[in-house]
């Protein structure tokens, strides 16, 4: 019987599951282990009398190696599908290799004391892994990870170099909050106060948190104002795609959004640094997340579309070329089908799809990679296939 175990029980893990669920010829068990039990027992009640899958739970404290060896043990899965938070990769991908499992997931490790996404941290493991002859896919959301294998089927088809890479994350969404994040609010401000940075010629260029800003108009969505974000798929693209010269990565954010968070930077809620509150320690970021809207609660009330892709310029056969690969995804139509909002949708199908790349063999090599170094081709495949269809357009307008 083929397994998966998947840690986490949040909004990109609800998404994984169901879609598990609808593809229970390759996915015939699978167990949620998460750390409150009873969302996970939850979603198997509802689940179960769906799918021929095989649905199992337990609880697990993902931060804990030897809680998570015994229970790989037990349960011996092919993959560990990690979709906890980024904190607890690397006491994952220990419990991998300690059990000689694969291991798969959609974010770059990140110490919790200090906002510094990079890989330096998980690409340490690739001799371990290969010696131990089981793989590592890291980045397999939508961005990192679609983003990835955008980029990797660009590079295959359509370029004999790619020069310049603007990755464009449009959420048209309006949830009808003056606030709220629409992931892990912890995570996603951590991101967006960070400050910004791109890569040009082998480089790192900085920039002041949200000091880069454009305006695009998107498919399906309309004009909206972009910003310049540091963001983690920078770091290995600029390695593992040839040419490149310039890569960049924009997300839309409304005008309430920003005046909120600003306000919020400005008073220190968004502050990592822990703060001594009666007595009691507190991180003022993580107290803020307890009083925002539960980004799973934003599913009902979502509409619009998102639009996230990349374009591409490039030359083949000599002469220069663009080239923009995007998915429009629309956020009612992903709460009819599963519950939730495009978000977590975009991130969720992915992370299935990286998981079925590795449990049937489809991607089999030994050692940690990232998701634009396998063949681009059945994945895109799978796209189409599972509720996430791309679009092509040779002659797209480019950022400046
Ligand atoms: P949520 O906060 O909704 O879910 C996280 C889940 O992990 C929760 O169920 C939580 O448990 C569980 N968890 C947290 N800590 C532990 C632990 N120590 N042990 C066991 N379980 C734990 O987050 P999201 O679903 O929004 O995000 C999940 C991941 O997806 C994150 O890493 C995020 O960065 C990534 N992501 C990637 C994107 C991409 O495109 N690549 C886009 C969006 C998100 P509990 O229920 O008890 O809180």
């Amino acid at each position: 019987m083929k397994k998966c175990m998947i840690i986490g029980c949040g909004g990109v893990a609800s998404v994984a599951i169901h879609k598990c669920c609808q593809n229970s010829e390759v996915f015939e068990g699978i167990m949620i282990a998460s750390r409150t039990k009873s969302k996970c027992d939850a979603l198997k009640e509802k689940l179960q009398p769906t799918t021929k899958t095989v649905i199992e739970t337990a609880q697990v404290n993902a931060d804990n190696v030897d809680e998570l060896i015994a229970l790989i043990e037990s349960y011996k899965p092919d993959v560990v599908l990690n979709l906890a938070l980024p904190y607890q990769d690397l006491t994952i991908m220990d419990a991998c290799l300690a059990t000689k499992t694969h291991y798969v997931d959609t974010a770059n490790y990140e110490p919790l004391d200090t906002a510094k996404f990079e890989y330096k941290w998980q690409w340490a493991y690739r001799e371990k892994f290969e010696k131990a002859g089981i793989t590592a896919l890291l980045g397999s959301g939508f961005d990192p990870g679609v983003t990835g294998v955008f980029s990797a089927y660009a590079m295959k088809h359509e370029f004999d170099e790619i020069n310049y890479i603007d990755i464009l994350d449009c959420n048209g969404g309006d949830h009808g909050y003056p606030f709220a994040t629409n992931f892990n609010p912890e995570i996603n401000i951590r991101e967006v106060s960070a400050k910004g940075s791109y890569i040009e010629d082998g480089k790192w260029v900085e920039t002041e948190p949200m000091e880069i800003k454009r305006v695009y108009n998107f498919k399906g969505v309309g004009e909206k104002d972009m910003y310049l974000l540091h963001h983690e798929e920078l770091e290995s693209l600029a390695l593992n795609i040839k040419g490149i010269k310039r890569i960049r990565f924009f997300m839309t954010f409304g005008q309430s959004y920003l005046t909120h968070l600003k306000c919020l930077e400005n008073v220190g809620m968004t502050s990592i640094e822990p703060i001594m509150y009666e007595g009691k320690e507190i991180v003022p970021l993580q107290f803020l997340k307890a009083v925002l809207p539960d980004p799973a609660s934003l599913g009902p009330r979502t509409v619009g579309k998102t639009n996230i892709g990349c374009i591409f310029t490039g030359k083949k056969d000599g002469k220069d070329k663009t080239y923009y690969l995007y998915n429009i995804c629309d956020h009612q139509e992903c709460y009819k089908e599963v519950g939730s909002q495009a978000i977590s949708y975009t991130t969720g199908v992915p992370a299935m799809i990286g998981a079925m790349m590795i449990m049937n063999g489809t991607w089999n090599k030994a050692g940690v990679y990232n998701i634009e170094e396998f063949d681009p081709d059945p994945f895109m495949e799978a796209l189409n296939k599972w509720g996430l269809p791309w679009e092509e357009d040779f002659n797209p307008t480019l950022v400046d």
